[in-house]
């Protein structure tokens, strides 16, 4: 089954949108196998946000990320990985759809609430750097058939 890697970010945190951000996936349908609060070390940023090495907001985005404890969570479902792109919405709060995690709560791009894997790909990278084999649970709900 099909699993993305999502984030909440410090200023997600610290707004107290956590649950919200949890109730929307949980009751669109998906399903929660991993879930961590955590202080990020450097060197999980850095590694996270490798393919922005080079760009100019790199070191602001790592001392970002690095601030205050964030919410790593991974979730199943069909689809999952570019549905939850959909819910969370385009990276620039501005710019993103009324309805979307961003669009609903944010207006700056470097305080964009939360983090969600763009491919299947990143998002096996992802779940392999934030969490261990024996921290993901695999479960189903005994409900499943009724969420599709
Ligand atoms: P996304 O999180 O939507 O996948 P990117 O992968 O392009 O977006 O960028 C990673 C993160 O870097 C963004 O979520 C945002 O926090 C930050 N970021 C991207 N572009 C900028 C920018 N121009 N200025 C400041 N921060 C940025
Ligand atoms: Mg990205």
């Amino acid at each position: 089954m099909e699993r993305t890697f999502i984030a909440i970010k410090p200023d997600g945190v610290q707004r107290k949108l956590t649950g919200e951000i949890i109730r929307r996936f949980e009751t669109k349908g998906f399903t929660l196998v991993g879930l961590k609060f955590l202080k990020v070390s450097r060197e999980l940023a850095e590694a996270h946000y490798d393919v922005h090495k080079e760009r100019p907001f790199f070191a602001g985005l790592v001392d970002f990320i690095t601030s205050g404890p964030v919410v790593a969570m991974v979730w199943e479902g069909e689809g999952v990985v570019a549905a939850a792109r959909k819910m969370i919405g385009a990276t620039n709060p501005l710019t993103a759809e009324p309805g979307t995690i961003r669009g609903d709560f944010g207006v700056n791009i470097g305080r964009n609430i939360i983090h969600g894997s763009d491919a299947i790909e990143t998002a096996q990278r992802e779940i392999a750097l934030w969490f261990k084999d024996e921290e993901l649970v695999n479960w189903q709900p005994h409900s499943m058939a009724w969420l599709h």
